[in-house]
């Protein structure tokens, strides 16, 4: 069987700057992976790549077996990749509502307002507050936002960049659970994080980058027991 995503040898450069050297990782239909790393690892890198928004200058890139290294962007989210960018990036000015529908652009199915009440299921703020200029929720409301948004294209495979980025313990535990319950509802999801310990709880499988190699892989809770991991990620001595 192949994976939903297959990523082997890939390299990509900015200028002479290589930021991912030949990383090979793979990830199962049902699965949650994670790519973990101090900054500038290359795992925001990666996650672009896959996107489209960046070209490898090696390696390929297979979902659900075909080639999409030299895909469009637009068509890969056609295929059923989603991305909730590193930041968030939210549009202020736009409601709650308009920001969601944003994510449906590449539908042409009828489901779109069924996908809407699925979001504010998912996350009742976003219901309660659907009218109101997106600009005005606190980080972790637009964190949510973000990936109702990416939610709305109904991906097969969500990359999350930073769900947890400067958001409350408690937050980030609320941010971390909806990715279990994604999981739950059949989404296959690729979540790169700093905060490694949070990651690693809830990912099958996990890979650590480090300046843009891949230098440890396993199951979750193989990485959560390893020594190099928690001298290294999970601040332990
Ligand atoms: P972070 O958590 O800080 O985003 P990261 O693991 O996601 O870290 P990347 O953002 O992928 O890492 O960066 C990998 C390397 O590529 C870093 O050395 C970074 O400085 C460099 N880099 C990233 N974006 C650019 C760019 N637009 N131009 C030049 N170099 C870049």
């Amino acid at each position: 069987m192949t994976a939903m995503l297959e990523v082997r040898d890939l390299r990509v450069s900015y200028g002479k700057i290589e930021a991912v050297k030949e990383i090979s990782f793979s990830v199962e239909e049902g699965q949650v992976v994670t790519l973990i790393g101090t900054n500038g690892a290359g795992k925001t890198t990666t996650l672009r790549t896959i996107s489209g928004l960046l070209r490898p200058s090696g390696g390929s890139i297979h979902f659900q077996g075909k080639p999409i290294d030299r895909t469009p962007a637009h068509e890969i989210v056609t295929l059923g990749v989603a991305h909730s960018p590193e930041g968030r990036k939210i549009f202020p000015r736009l409601t709650v509502e308009e920001n969601l529908l944003l994510g449906a652009f590449s539908r042409k199915d009828g489901g779109v307002k069924a996908d809407l009440q699925a979001a504010y299921e998912l996350f009742p703020i976003l219901g309660e507050r659907s009218k109101q200029p997106a600009g005005t929720f606190s980080g972790g409301e637009q964190q949510m936002l973000a990936m109702g948004r990416a939610m709305m294209s109904r991906p097969k495979l969500l990359m999350l960049d930073e769900p947890s980025m400067g958001l409350s313990p408690l937050m980030m535990k609320r941010i971390m659970s909806t990715v279990k319950t994604l999981q739950r509802q059949g989404t296959t999801i690729l979540l790169v994080e700093q905060n490694a310990q949070a990651a690693l709880k809830l990912a099958d499988r996990g890979y650590v980058l480090e300046v843009g190699k891949i230098v440890l892989q396993g199951s979750g809770k193989e990485l959560l027991a390893s020594d190099d991991v928690r001298k290294a990620y999970l601040g332990e001595d």
